[in-house]
């Protein structure tokens, strides 16, 4: 129906998370009927974004200067981690304001329904991190789902022979939830509900 070079950018639309066919005509037609310097644009912020984010080398969160503003700021308490499955449970943290620790991203759950094993998350690079003396607690702020509390118990399993407290957030987020999804007040009201594990 459409000519090879509209079909293959409609392709590359459709590989976007949540863009189906119809969404994919849509924006490939927003594209076309755009003037050329607002696809320059868009184009080039694209490739711009690709070659100056990259991940934390200590906690894996995205950055653009490596260790990140988080890991490299003095006035954070560094004898906290806290323990997230997402960048973006980083920023949802971040926006509560109460939380004044470090973080590290695991960049997913363990998830044997989808092949995701300990080996395919950042866990050995916490353990890495843990040799420090510096660090008294870990929370595990994974969500609240059965992937998120079976990555919190195997963790906690891990760290707890190290000496180290180990607190899960509690449940003011609802069974199944998101951490990204959860607004600031029970997100608070979770971090200062944590248990020992
Ligand atoms: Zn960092």
């Amino acid at each position: 129906m459409y000519s090879q070079t509209v079909n293959k950018l409609i392709n590359e639309f459709e590989k976007l998370p949540g863009i189906g066919h119809k969404s994919a005509v849509r924006l490939a037609f927003y594209v076309l009927e755009s003037p050329l310097d607002v696809a320059q644009n868009m184009a080039s912020t694209i490739i711009d974004a690709k070659n100056k984010v990259k991940f934390c080398s200590v906690c894996y969160n995205i950055t653009e200067n490596d260790p990140c503003d988080i890991c490299s700021n003095k006035k954070r308490d560094d004898s906290v981690i806290c323990v997230v499955e997402n960048v973006k449970d980083v920023v949802a943290m971040e926006k509560t304001h109460e939380y004044k620790g470090l973080y590290h991203v695991l960049h997913g759950s363990i998830s044997p329904m989808n092949n995701i094993t300990a080996g395919d998350i950042k866990i050995k690079e916490l353990l890495e991190r843990l040799k420090d003396d510096k660090i008294k607690e870990v929370i595990l702020a994974t969500n609240p789902t059965i992937e998120g509390e079976a990555t919190a118990m195997y963790i906690s399993r891990l760290i707890k022979p190290l000496g180290i407290t180990v607190t899960r957030i509690a449940h003011g987020i609802p069974v199944g939830g998101d951490l990204e999804y959860t607004d600031e007040i029970t997100l608070i009201k979770a971090l200062e509900g944590r248990r020992e594990m």
